[in-house]
């Protein structure tokens, strides 16, 4: 059997994907990106080898992408997440039928790409000047509120009232409106759930950018907060495909990119021993 690996290394966190060549994940890990991302790149990878029993030769091409990708020594090519993040949703995405867009929002960045009837990347509309309608974002803020980002989703559902507005764009400004509305004895159930609303509204204006068109797929580590995903679908008046484990699309993506690499490449191989 062979294997391939995909490593997205992003602002916030590091995902790793092994595939064999019937294109079944045997493997994933997510863990924190750190300073030192390349490192923990390295170490994670060969974690992630052990658990699955397997030894770094079988392993016949890795592909790195993400926002640490050439930093990563171990790759044998690197590619644009937005291609990786493609690749990875209509892969994940397939039981939901032809994904025509793609919202993700990731540690530091959040994005909209759209695809073609075929899942080409046609267009694509990102932000990563800002903070806010980010990870990170929803990170500050349920650090303010004292709960874990884990928690934001279940403190959005028991909210009782009108998702509170929260009017400021920056993430600096909001994190003192959330002081602000906390020292007004609001509950907190109801600052999650306007925040998740601000965030729903700011990525649905991103998308609207590339237009929104069904299958809409949502990805990236912020997918696994029921509660933002819950305002999205309220926003959109729409249902978002989600698969299981939607943090780690796009290093499938970059598992699927190294497959096809070295299927492409052994090809090329025979067919000139054959002249
Ligand atoms: P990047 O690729 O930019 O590093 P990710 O797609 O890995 O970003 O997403 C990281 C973000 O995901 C974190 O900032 C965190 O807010 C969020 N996140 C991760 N796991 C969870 C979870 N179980 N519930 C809610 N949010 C989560």
């Amino acid at each position: 059997m062979k294997y391939f690996a995909g490593v997205d290394i992003g602002s916030t966190a590091i995902k790793i994907v092994i595939i064999d060549d019937k294109e079944r994940i045997v493997g994933s890990k997510v863990s924190a990106s750190g300073s030192m991302f390349y490192k923990y790149a390295k170490e994670n990878y060969e974690t992630l080898l052990r658990e699955c029993g397997l030894r770094k030769e079988e392993v016949c091409y890795l592909t790195a992408t993400g926002y640490g990708r050439k930093l990563f020594k171990e790759a044998d090519e690197t590619i644009s997440e937005i291609t990786a993040n493609a690749v990875g949703a209509r892969k994940a995405g397939m039981a939901f039928g032809t994904i025509r867009t793609i919202i993700n929002i990731g540690g530091q960045d959040s994005k909209a790409i759209a695809l073609d009837e075929e899942g080409n990347v046609s267009n694509f509309a990102m932000n990563d000047r800002c903070a806010a309608g980010t990870g990170k974002f929803l990170d500050v803020a349920a650090a303010k509120l004292e709960i874990d980002a884990e928690e934001l989703g279940s403190y959005h559902f028991r909210s009782k009232g009108v998702p509170l507005s929260i009017n400021s764009t920056c993430a600096v400004f909001a994190e003192s409106e959330i002081i602000g509305l906390l020292g007004n004895e609001h509950a907190k159930e109801d600052i999650v759930a306007g925040i998740h609303y601000s965030i729903a509204k700011r990525i649905i204006r991103l998308a609207k950018r590339v237009g929104l068109n069904d299958v809409i797929y949502f990805d990236g580590g912020p997918a696994l907060n029921s509660g933002l995903v819950a305002a999205i679908e309220d926003e959109l008046g729409r249902e978002l495909a989600i698969p299981e484990n939607p943090q780690i699309t796009t290093a499938l993506g970059a598992a699927l990119l190294a497959k096809e690499a070295y299927d492409y490449s052994e090809e090329h191989v025979e067919n000139r021993a054959d002249v």
